[in-house]
């Protein structure tokens, strides 16, 4: 059972909120952190989750409403996780194009066993500002760095993503697909279920 009737998603993005109050509509009325302020909390954690639940504390003080924020980006295993919670702007903040070229670049002379990655999404529900308890979810979807791109879908670094279970690229799968295979649906899944609905 849903413990309260109205929570606030810590995120600008219009795609992320509808996607949400689609997942939660019966249960929960879905408000955006836009209508309580336009201030982002600075992201000084060193791991997703972490920075999820700054997001979410933030979001649950300035609206005083229960907060869900989500964290997410790529783990590469040869780079220790990185890009990881900088994926955004693993290239300087030149954007998708520069990002993938980078990633190209490092991992240049390594060979396919090596190549292993994970994209992440952490969830942080709090049910207020101050909670010591929060809903943490992870949800990792694992594959592989290609050599070069493959695919027009998605965003991101999907072009480079392998995904051992569909034999294609992440940005080769339709956004149905995705949606159902991917980081943050396996992060949502677990957060239902954590909610029990
Ligand atoms: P955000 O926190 O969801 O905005 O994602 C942070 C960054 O991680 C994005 O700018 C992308 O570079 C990367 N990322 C997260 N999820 C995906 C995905 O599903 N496909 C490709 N890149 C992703």
């Amino acid at each position: 059972m849903m413990p309260f009737t109205e929570l606030v998603l810590a995120s600008h993005n219009a795609g992320k909120l509808k996607e949400l109050q689609a997942m939660l509509g019966e249960h929960v009325r879905v408000r955006s952190i836009g209508e309580f302020s336009s201030v982002e909390p600075e992201e000084t954690g060193l791991s997703f989750v972490e920075n999820a639940i700054l997001k979410a504390r933030h979001a649950a003080r300035v609206s005083g409403l229960p907060a869900l924020a989500d964290d997410s980006g790529l783990a590469v295993d040869f780079l220790g996780g990185a890009p990881g919670i900088y994926s955004a702007r693993y290239a300087d903040g030149q954007g998708d194009a520069a990002n993938n070229a980078k990633l190209l670049q490092v991992l240049k002379d390594v060979p396919d066993a090596e190549r292993g990655a994970q994209f992440v999404c952490a969830l942080a529900l709090l049910r207020h500002a101050d909670d010591p308890l929060p809903i943490l979810c992870e949800g990792l979807w694992h594959g592989r760095i290609l050599h070069a791109a493959q695919g027009e879908q998605g965003f991101g670094y999907d072009p480079l993503f392998w995904v051992p279970e569909r034999g294609c690229s992440s940005a080769e799968l339709t956004s149905t697909d995705k949606n159902q295979i991917s980081h943050r649906a396996r992060a949502m899944a677990l957060l239902k279920q954590r909610l029990g609905i």
